[in-house]
């Protein structure tokens, strides 16, 4: 991170407020399992699927999703201190998908000089990145269906190849209480 950046994140973290999503009276599906477990209620009740994958889920307040969400949507947002930032980035997201061969992304990231055995690294960095860009609210909201929604953020790495970074954009499903996932490591810019 440049200087110019450290001073945009510090006034970010003054100048934005942070809320939480609210769908009352059901608990936080904290797991994938626990999400997929709303989504079939969704199809076999009147609760709607893609509120109660959203119940407490933190953003900063110009990139939260609309509300309400729908007619008759009762969900509200709450006001948060902060965004306390847990990424989770499966290390076989490199391991056995980019590196995976056949997959034109092990080309690239290799043109980048990153091989498989920098999986371990590249985890360490998506997971330092996105927990300091989500935090602050820079990222950009993704796909939001009844899973819950989805948040993009920019990753730098620095290339092995040459002097020189690569920036691109990476995908994550958004949890309660400022928990993310990686679902797509490498997406378009
Ligand atoms: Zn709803
Ligand atoms: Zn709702």
């Amino acid at each position: 991170m440049n200087l110019r950046q450290a001073n945009e994140y510090t006034r970010r973290l003054f100048d934005t407020n942070r809320v939480k999503w609210v769908h009352e009276g059901t608990k936080p599906a904290d797991t994938s399992a626990e999400k997929s477990v709303n989504v079939l209620i969704g199809t076999l009740s009147k609760h709607c699927a893609m509120c109660l994958n959203l119940n407490g889920c933190c953003f900063v307040e110009e990139k939260c999703p609309p509300k309400p969400l729908h007619p008759n949507c009762h969900c509200f947002c709450v006001d948060i201190p902060s965004i306390t930032a847990k990424a989770e980035c499966p290390i076989e997201k490199f391991t056995k998908y980019i590196f995976a061969n056949g997959n034109s992304k092990k080309d690239l990231f290799e043109s980048w000089g990153h091989s498989i055995m920098d999986s371990q690294y590249l985890q360490q960095e998506f997971i330092k990145q996105a927990i300091l860009s989500y935090s602050v609210g820079d990222y950009e909201l993704g796909l939001l269906n009844e899973y819950g929604q989805r948040v993009n953020i920019a990753i730098t790495l620095k290339r092995k190849d040459k002097n020189g970074y690569v920036t691109f954009r990476s995908g994550w499903m958004v949890y309660p209480n400022g928990k993310i996932v990686l679902t797509t490591p490498y997406g378009r810019k």
